[in-house]
């Protein structure tokens, strides 16, 4: 079975995700980025989500406005969910060229339901998961085969000037055991900068991953990627 990792970067920090496509293009990784307010997305943003898409890697959708998939549906029906946040998101991706075939849970919000209304709209789907030094529990995050909806574990550096946990080693053990036993492992982060007021990952944690995964053999692929 062949190994998979799939980086993901959420939410609309354009400029950021296009600064580090340097990093990507040194070890040939492509990777998906999920956009939030694709419809308000200014013209150097759109222009900076169509040079993304021209170096090969995917954008799908993360809601017009982050709403949470579980209590919108529950609070106005599935069909007013899907007008209000997922067509116009998928529509203004598409107008800049993006398949905008999948779609990122925001704050990894989902259940049985949920899934069931976004996979008629979308290919694939990502949720989350727990983000732990347990070994144990970290492999929950890697899947055999090929499911349409993916769990997915974090690893930004921080947010704002608080560090996250430092589960490198951790991270470290999960690719190795990827590289040995196949499957895929999807990772998540937000903006891509040393220093950001939000959820982010430094460069050269970013870079490192990729240097790491790259010398294992993993295939790094973005959502469009998925047979
Ligand atoms: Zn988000």
């Amino acid at each position: 079975m062949s190994a998979q990792l799939l980086l993901t970067f959420d939410d609309r920090h354009v400029a950021g995700w296009e600064a580090a496509l340097p990093l990507f293009d040194a070890v040939g990784a492509r990777v998906t980025f999920f956009v939030v307010e694709a419809d308000l997305l200014d013209d150097q943003e759109q222009a900076g989500i169509r040079r993304i898409l021209s170096a090969g890697h995917s954008v799908g959708s993360h809601g017009a406005r982050h709403r949470n998939a579980d209590q919108t549906i529950a609070e106005v029906g599935a069909a007013d969910y899907l007008r209000t946040e997922i067509v116009s998101s998928v529509e203004a991706l598409r107008a800049l060229g993006a398949s905008a075939n999948s779609f990122a849970y925001p704050n990894s919000r989902r259940d049985d339901t949920t899934d069931a209304v976004l996979l008629k709209v979308f290919d694939r789907l990502r949720g989350g998961g727990p983000r732990t030094t347990d070994l144990m529990a970290a492999r929950s995050a890697v899947v055999a085969g090929n499911p349409r909806v993916f769990p997915a574990r974090g690893f930004d550096t921080g947010r704002g000037e608080v560090p996250h946990l430092n589960d490198a080693a951790t991270l470290s053990k999960l690719l190795h055991e990827l590289a040995e036993g196949g499957g895929t492992l999807v990772l998540y982060a937000h903006e891509i900068a040393p220093v950001a007021p939000g959820n982010h990952i430094h460069p050269d944690r970013l870079a490192a991953v990729l240097t790491e995964a790259h010398n294992l053999g993993l295939h790094m692929i973005g959502y469009d990627d998925l047979d």
